[in-house]
């Protein structure tokens, strides 16, 4: 099962990404994870990303698509993978394109999760992650049981740099420009499937699910 996520900042795709991994064993490869990680452990990697990230801009593509072709030659995406936040350029999609005509595998689908832009402020200053393992949560629309305190490991929840109010609409305006030519990419080739990322998560998680029963 090769799978892409899509969609705005905000608009679900690791919430949603936590479920499908967990129901179908497949790797979850964020790039906006591997990147923050690199940054903690203070990589060369973490010091290229790092001030791009700040500032709310795209990694060069040539950083982020090799980290992604390191990735996906792990034994573990043999049985699939699930990208996140990968590819948000069409040079970076026609780069997977050829990656992975070269490991003589294709897409299955292109889950677009669509939320409407005015929706995307409110869930981004509102999200908590969790340091440790990488959980999401929101202050109001999926709180912790113990408010600051990430359910599976019990570590301190904190805010992302970039989530704060100033670099919110930057990453939307940014992302908004790149987002429509990669949906008319994937559409073209006809693994684009849209998904209604507005209503609550369990069923935004069931619409993907239904889709994902089709695979199976
Ligand atoms: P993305 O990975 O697409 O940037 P996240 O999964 O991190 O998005 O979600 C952004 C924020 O919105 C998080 O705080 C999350 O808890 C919350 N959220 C995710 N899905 C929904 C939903 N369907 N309804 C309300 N809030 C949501
Ligand atoms: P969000 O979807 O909420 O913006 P991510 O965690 O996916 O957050 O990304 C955070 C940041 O990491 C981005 O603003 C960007 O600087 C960098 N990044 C992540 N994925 C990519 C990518 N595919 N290409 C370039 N930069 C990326």
């Amino acid at each position: 099962m090769n799978l892409i996520l899509m969609g705005l900042p905000g608009a679900g795709k690791g919430t949603q990404a936590e479920k499908i991994v967990e129901k179908y064993q497949i790797p979850h490869i964020s790039t906006g994870d591997m990147f923050r990680l690199a940054i903690k452990e203070g990589t060369e990697l973490g010091n290229k990303a790092k001030s791009f990230m700040d500032k709310g801009e795209l990694v060069p593509d040539e950083v982020t698509i090799g980290i992604v072709r390191e990735r996906l030659s792990k034994d573990d995406c043999k049985k699939g993978f699930l990208l996140d936040g990968f590819p948000r350029t069409v040079a970076q999609a026609q780069a997977l394109e050829d990656l992975l005509t070269d490991m003589e595998q294709s897409l299955d689908y292109v889950l677009h999760v669509d939320v409407p832009k005015d929706d995307l402020v409110k869930r981004l200053t509102g999200r908590r992650i969790c340091p440790d393992c990488g959980a999401t949560y929101h202050v109001i629309y999926n709180p912790p049981k113990q408010e600051g305190i990430c359910d599976k490991d019990g570590a301190t929840l904190i805010q992302r740099k970039d989530d704060q109010p100033e670099t919110v609409s930057k990453r939307l305006e940014v992302n908004l420009e790149q987002t429509q030519p990669m949906l008319d990419f994937y559409r073209d080739k006809g693994y684009l499937v849209s998904i209604n990322g507005s209503q609550e998560i369990s069923k935004v998680f069931q619409d993907i699910d239904d889709k994902l029963g089709e695979l199976a």
